[in-house]
């Protein structure tokens, strides 16, 4: 994103520095100056002259600068009379004229004076040429040319989950008074989060495309300055510009520079009124059918745990769209959209690259690609071939450290396997929440996961299902268990088993269900209310709890031992599954399985 250098503001810095040296030298000068002087009166001064204590004076600026015999100096205020002098030249006293400049201050003024047109013309012609008047607290967002913007839907390729969601948006974008009259609020504030390079910053250009609006970009780095008030000056030029434009998009790479936590590092009044002011503008864009409501703010994040809460309250940014790392089919469709300018020879096949690439991101993808195009290139071939490719996967895994391709077959098929499980008990627990995909991509601290869908808000959970959410919860482990024998299972459970421990721990001292606890709210107690005795007991029942969800997973998944292995191999081919694949795929497997015997 190319943004105006910062040159002009350090060379502006660097002079303000220089001036205020000077005149601060100047002014210690002059008054070191002064102060070897002594102020005398005008009829000492005669005086002293008629005593014949007097070597000399200079007479300037209306004062005069009197040496006495023994060295002394005075000053003394007086006008020059003919009087004065013949007295002074009658007692044999040196007398000077200096009408120049007077004192270093003097000096500097004086240059100051004559120099002023000068440096106002110089800043003028200066701010005129930093395009637009791009000054200080002036927001340095980049306009996108409408040529740059034609970027559409179809080029960010593998994200249609994202791309759904930002659909709404275009089409407020389009028609804004549409949603104005039926009174529908369009979220203003949507982040995107997800790792770089995923095409967080091509698809809020490619929404701007679709509705056909203005882009502008802006960088969270872009405001975090040393002066106070700079940064918020800053987000509100911003704000304005956009607004002016509306409707158009403004988009904000890298938010967390500009809006984390609060408190985290020392208190920076800076960093706070920064982040204060995108809050006020944020809330003044919310109005629909206001001026500039038709704003919409797309922010990006690798890290949006790092957010101030302030940034994410309603009304603010709180949509929040997922981009993560292609899967296989993400990743075949990013190649075809980035390789449509090449030619390429009939053995390349998109898949295979694909499915050797586990973990790239759109962006390595892009830059893959291209390698792929220049090492064709450095043979002085047109066509690109399989082996371009393969040379280039090694360029840019050189330059790369790649977690999920450091992973050994094995470590995949154990992942694999262990989200497999998590899918399966979930399906085969009616009461679960329903799945709504498995992947084996990781995400954030995760290698894998399955995502389930928590059927709208519930006011209360019945036994049953805690029951069945804790047998979901053990059913990774149990699947690695069963799969690969007990001595082979990983550390990747601790997460589950977080979760199935607090579930269960709250069952028995939250919400009574447990017989041998009884009906007491010990979670709500003081703690060391309860005896020693009564925790011990609370634990015990944790534990049984845990045990029977894990007893439950086992008996599942051995008993559906096919389906197990049917979603772990298509796991490891595809990494996502939809729910809809993975009920499929276990029918068809126990199906299988049943015929057979
Ligand atoms: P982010 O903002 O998430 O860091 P960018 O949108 O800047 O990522 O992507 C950088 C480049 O990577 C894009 O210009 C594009 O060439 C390529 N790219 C990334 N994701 C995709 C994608 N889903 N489809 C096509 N190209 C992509
Ligand atoms: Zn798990």
């Amino acid at each position: 994103m190319p943004t105006l250098p910062k040159r002009p503001l350090i060379a502006l810095a660097v002079l303000a520095a220089l001036l205020a040296a000077w005149l601060g030298f100047a002014a210690w000068y002059d008054h070191h100056q002064r102060t070897e002087e002594q102020p005398a009166t005008y009829s000492a001064l005669i005086d002293q002259a008629g005593r014949g204590e007097l070597s000399s004076i200079t007479f300037s600026h209306g004062t005069g600068h009197a040496v006495g015999t023994d060295g002394s100096r005075y000053r003394v205020v007086l006008p020059v009379t003919d009087d004065l002098l013949k007295e002074m030249r009658a007692h044999k006293v040196a007398i000077a004229f200096d009408e120049g400049p007077g004192g270093l201050m003097a000096q500097t003024v004086g240059v100051l004076d004559r120099a002023a047109p000068f440096i106002v013309v110089a800043l003028l012609i200066g701010g005129l040429l930093m395009s637009g008047g791009q000054f200080f607290g002036m927001s340095r967002a980049t306009r996108v040319r409408p040529e740059d913007t034609k970027t559409v839907f179809a080029d960010v390729a593998g994200v249609d989950e994202a791309k759904e969601e930002l659909r709404e948006t275009v089409q407020f974008l389009k028609d804004p008074r549409r949603f104005a009259m039926a009174g529908a609020r369009v979220p203003k504030g949507i982040l995107l989060v997800g790792p770089p390079g995923t095409g967080k910053t091509m698809l809020a250009k490619a929404a701007a495309g679709e509705a056909d609006v203005p882009f502008f970009a802006a960088s969270g780095s872009d405001f975090v300055e040393m002066f106070v008030g700079l940064g918020a000056a800053r987000v509100r030029s911003l704000f304005k510009t956009a607004r002016a434009n509306a409707p158009c998009i403004l988009f904000i790479d890298e938010i967390d520079a500009l809006a984390g936590k609060r408190g985290e590092s020392t208190s920076h009044s800076e960093r706070e009124q920064t982040l204060n002011q995108l809050l006020v503008e944020m809330d003044g864009i919310v109005d629909i059918g206001g001026r500039g409501g038709e704003v919409v703010v797309i922010a990006a994040t690798n890290r949006s745990e790092m957010l101030d809460a302030a940034v994410l309250r309603p009304g603010r940014f709180d949509r929040h769209i997922h981009v993560s790392l292609p899967d296989v089919a993400g990743r075949e469709a990013i190649l075809g959209v980035h390789a449509g300018r090449l030619t390429l020879a009939p053995d390349v096949c998109a898949r295979t690259v694909a499915r050797g690439t586990p973990g790239f991101s759109g962006a390595e993808l892009a830059n893959l690609t291209n390698e792929a195009a220049l090492s064709a290139a450095r043979q002085g071939r047109v066509v690109v071939t399989m082996a371009d490719y393969d040379a280039a996967k090694d360029r840019v895994l050189m330059g790369t450290e790649r977690r999920s391709l450091a992973l050994t077959a094995h470590e995949r098929r154990l992942i694999a396997v262990h989200e497999a499980g998590h899918a399966l008990v979930s399906l085969r627990c009616p009461q679960a929440d329903p799945i709504h995909k498995a992947t084996i991509i990781p995400r954030g601290g995760a290698l894998g996961m399955v995502v389930r869908l928590p059927e709208g808000d519930r006011v209360s959970v019945s036994r049953a299902k805690l029951m069945a959410d804790i047998a979901v919860a053990m059913a990774g482990r149990a699947a690695e268990e069963i799969a690969f024998g007990a001595d082979q299972v990983t550390t990747g459970a601790e997460a589950d088993f977080r979760a199935a421990t607090d579930l269960a721990r709250r069952m028995v001292t939250a919400w009574g269900m447990s017989e041998e606890i009884g009906f007491v709210a010990h979670a709500a107690a003081e703690p060391g209310a309860r005896s020693e005795r009564t925790a011990w007991r609370i634990d015990e029942e944790v534990r049984r709890i845990t045990d029977a969800g894990m007893e439950h997973a086992r008996r599942l998944l051995r008993t559906d031992r096919t389906a197990l292995d049917g979603i772990a191999q298509a796991l490891l081919e595809r990494e996502t599954l939809s729910g809809d694949e993975i009920a499929a795929l276990a029918d068809v497997q126990t199906e299988r399985a049943t015929e057979a015997a």
